[in-house]
């Protein structure tokens, strides 16, 4: 059993935006005119695949390095994601004059590799599997004092992706519904403790894929559970919440008023359409919330928002989707 700890408050976002307002950008909002014209409402897109390193996971990664004490700064920081919280955290130790060290294991593949190296981490390359690469982790923040930043489930991450809510409820003040990818839940436990605390009203969606939507089984089984991690054009949602989550399942389950999965063709035909209408190159991940508008899985209340959460797509791979070309990624090994 996990121990429960108090949700993440607006305060603490506030306190967030402060903190990270030197180095992250505020990323604009446009509205939609196909969608809103489609939708006969207002549908806008929070552009944050147009964050500096690609994705929201800047925020949240600027914000946890911040709220270290001096002493742990000198020590610096490790992790072990060669994604989108790799990058920002890379980048975020780097703006702060602080030592990051990722770890990976020998099969992750060149590009991520020299994505993370690019944004000014130390990588290093041990063993067979991301376990093993951990446990590099484990002995960097036992025996030289690290200090080890989750992706997700840790109250500053939160408090960081939750200044994306603050945003958002500035550029788009008569917002109903907003539509959030997830995954591990930070950006939603964030985004909904924000909006939540200055407009109860407004309803909150999570969006998953339909491939290995751990938060979603997790929710239906009641509390955290082991879910297969399988291929999918959403890379960046795959992935487990950990078995001893400590704040975003319970802030999830409480704060989120549903949970929408999409299929493999939906999240292609949203980074279609967000590229050839909005003209704009988003990765699976962040066509979600497209990809149920354009499904009519949302019941469409009032003015929508849906989050572009990240840009960090394999270009060749990008244009065989906005080709039309059928993009299979079901059968390679997750
Ligand atoms: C990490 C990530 C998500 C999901 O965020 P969680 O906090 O894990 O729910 C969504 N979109 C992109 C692009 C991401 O990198």
């Amino acid at each position: 059993m996990s121990t429960a700890q108090p949700f993440v408050e607006l305060a603490e976002i506030e306190a967030a935006r402060s903190a990270i307002a030197a180095t992250v950008r505020r990323t604009p909002v446009n509205k939609s005119p196909s969608l809103s014209e489609l939708l006969g409402c207002p549908v806008h897109l929070k552009l944050e695949h147009t964050q500096i390193t690609g994705s929201f996971k800047l925020r949240g990664a600027t914000n946890a390095v911040a709220s270290l004490s001096d002493a742990d700064k000198q020590r610096g920081v490790a992790g072990v994601s060669t994604g989108n919280h790799g990058r920002g955290l890379a980048h975020a130790a780097k703006a702060a004059g602080v030592r990051c060290i990722i770890c990976m294991s020998r099969l992750v593949p060149q590009a991520k590799i020299d994505g993370i190296k690019a944004q000014g981490a130390e990588v290093r390359i041990v063993g067979n599997s991301q376990d093993e690469a951990q446990l590099e982790v484990d002995r960097l923040v036992d025996e030289d004092g690290l200090t080890m930043i989750p992706p997700f489930d840790h109250r500053a991450i939160i408090a960081g992706q939750g200044t994306l809510g603050l945003e958002l409820l500035e550029q788009v003040p008569d917002v109903a519904t907003v539509l959030v990818p997830l995954s591990g839940g930070g950006l939603v436990s964030g985004v909904a403790a924000a909006l939540k605390a200055m407009r109860p009203d407004v309803r909150i969606i999570g969006i998953s894929m339909e491939r290995g939507p751990a938060m979603h089984e997790c929710l239906k089984a009641g509390g955290p559970v082991l879910v297969k991690e399988l291929a999918t054009l959403a890379d960046s949602l795959g992935g487990g919440i950990g078995l001893g989550n400590q704040l975003t399942f319970a802030m999830t389950r409480d704060l989120v008023d549903d949970v929408v999965l999409v299929s493999e063709a939906e999240i292609a035909a949203g980074i279609r359409h967000i590229y050839w209408q909005e003209r704009q190159i988003v990765e699976g991940a962040g066509a979600v919330g497209v990809a149920a508008l354009l499904s009519r899985k949302i019941e469409s209340v009032g003015p929508v928002a849906a989050i572009l959460s990240g840009g960090n797509i394999d270009m060749k791979q990008h244009h065989r989707v906005i080709s039309g070309e059928d993009v299979d990624v079901t059968q390679e090994a997750a």
